[in-house]
């Protein structure tokens, strides 16, 4: 173990070097003193417990590259039966749109290769029995092993990366969509394999329809809930708002932010500028959208935090509703705090304006970017101050001063 992490720590020093090189150019601003993007990558900490924002184990978390292989099977139970035309329109809501999103997402890293089972598979216990099935790990598992040895004669899973199961409305026992991650050792048996990674659809597909998977995915690719756990409305979406789908399913704006992108694997080294000491530079950024360019200025201001800038357009996936006020949004990462524990909070360029008409959940931060050249935004926690100094077509340049 400890001879893996070593190559590791040392693979990504060699691509720090040739980051520093590539991101002078692309950046211009940026003057030579600019640390390599490694610098900027947050330490993981040990005994939160779940998803967080340090390098992502791979080792639990399923790696978001390639051609991922799914398979989706539909079980139902004697006490809750599906019907036919139930089980074609889950199987319409998943064939192309959660594959669509990835690949458009993940700028081509990724994509998903869905396989659907087409009856379903009767379950050996009523939905009764699964009550709880979410309230444990050993319970979540029992569900997922009882859905693939229920399915086993149609599928061989020695096909396939993830496992989706997807249960009908009647179900109401199974009432929300939990990931399943299991670390090695821990996983279901079927066909010779073991299966650690997936989610169970329930009833809450027919109120957030595929997007739940989106977000359920991201927790198997290792990315943190950016919502607060045990907050009440609206503030248990304060964090991030609508800018980022690990903390609003149903955000207008269903993109990623630029940290966890990078995290995943989906921006190189070489699309991050980073700053680990006091001073100011000027940053242009691309929009979040687009392939190619700088994606993101990043000021680590601690050991376990950092201040990230990026441009935040409506194309692609991103701002995709006129709430959303298109701009350079701010915020702040924490990797001292997990998944549900806020460990990322948008910086609010007019704080305590909520935009009216929008939904209530994203509504005080969908216009927490800044639109117009010389306004800022200021990190109170570090002092690091972050102004919009320009725009060229899509481009926004930044200062960022510290
Ligand atoms: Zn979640």
């Amino acid at each position: 173990m400890r001879r893996r992490g070593d190559l590791r720590r040392a693979l990504l020093a060699v691509v720090g070097v040739a980051a520093t090189v590539v991101a002078g150019l692309v950046a211009g601003p940026v003057p030579a003193s600019a640390a390599s993007a490694g610098d900027c990558r947050l330490p993981a900490s040990p005994g939160i417990g779940n998803e967080q924002e340090g390098p992502t184990d791979y080792h639990r978390w399923l790696a978001p590259q390639g051609a991922l292989r799914a398979v989706f099977l539909f079980v139902d139970f004697s006490d809750a039966p599906g019907g036919a035309k139930e089980l074609a329109k889950r199987r319409d809501m998943f064939a192309t749109a959660p594959g669509d999103w990835l690949r458009t997402a993940s700028y081509g890293r990724a994509t998903l290769v869905p396989t659907f089972t087409t009856a379903w598979a009767r379950m050996p216990q009523p939905q009764s029995a699964y009550a709880g099935f979410n309230a444990s790990f050993a319970a979540h598992r029992a569900y997922m092993q009882d859905a693939v040895t229920a399915s086993d004669g149609a599928v061989d899973f020695a096909q396939f990366d993830l496992v989706y199961v997807v249960s009908p409305r009647s179900a109401t026992v199974i009432a929300n969509s939990p990931a399943f991650i299991a670390d090695p050792g821990w996983g279901l048996s079927a066909d010779g394999v073991e299966l650690r990674h997936g989610v169970t659809l329930g009833a809450d597909v027919d109120s957030w329809g595929y997007k739940v998977l989106n977000h359920e995915t991201g927790h198997v690719f290792g990315l943190p809930d950016l919502y607060t756990y045990g907050a009440g409305w609206p503030d248990l979406h304060r964090p991030v708002g609508g800018w980022d789908l690990m903390g609003l399913i149903s955000g207008p704006a269903p993109d990623h932010l630029a940290w966890h992108k990078w995290k995943m694997g989906w921006l190189d080294d070489t699309q991050i500028s980073c700053a680990t000491a006091h001073g100011a530079r000027k940053v242009t950024l691309t929009p979040l959208g687009t392939a190619t360019g700088l994606k993101a200025a990043v000021v680590k201001v601690s050991a376990q935090r950092a201040i990230v800038v990026e441009n935040r357009q409506a194309d692609s996936l991103d701002v995709a509703s006129p709430c959303l006020h298109p701009g350079v949004l701010v915020y702040a990462v924490d990797a001292s705090v997990g998944g549900g524990n806020n460990p990322v909070t948008v910086l609010d360029a007019q704080p305590g304006s909520p935009v009216d008409g929008c939904g209530l959940a994203d509504a005080e931060l969908d216009n927490a970017t800044l639109t117009t050249a010389g306004q800022q935004v200021t990190d109170p926690a570090s002092g690091v101050r972050v102004t919009l100094t320009g725009a060229n077509g899509a481009k926004r340049t930044v200062q960022t001063t510290w």
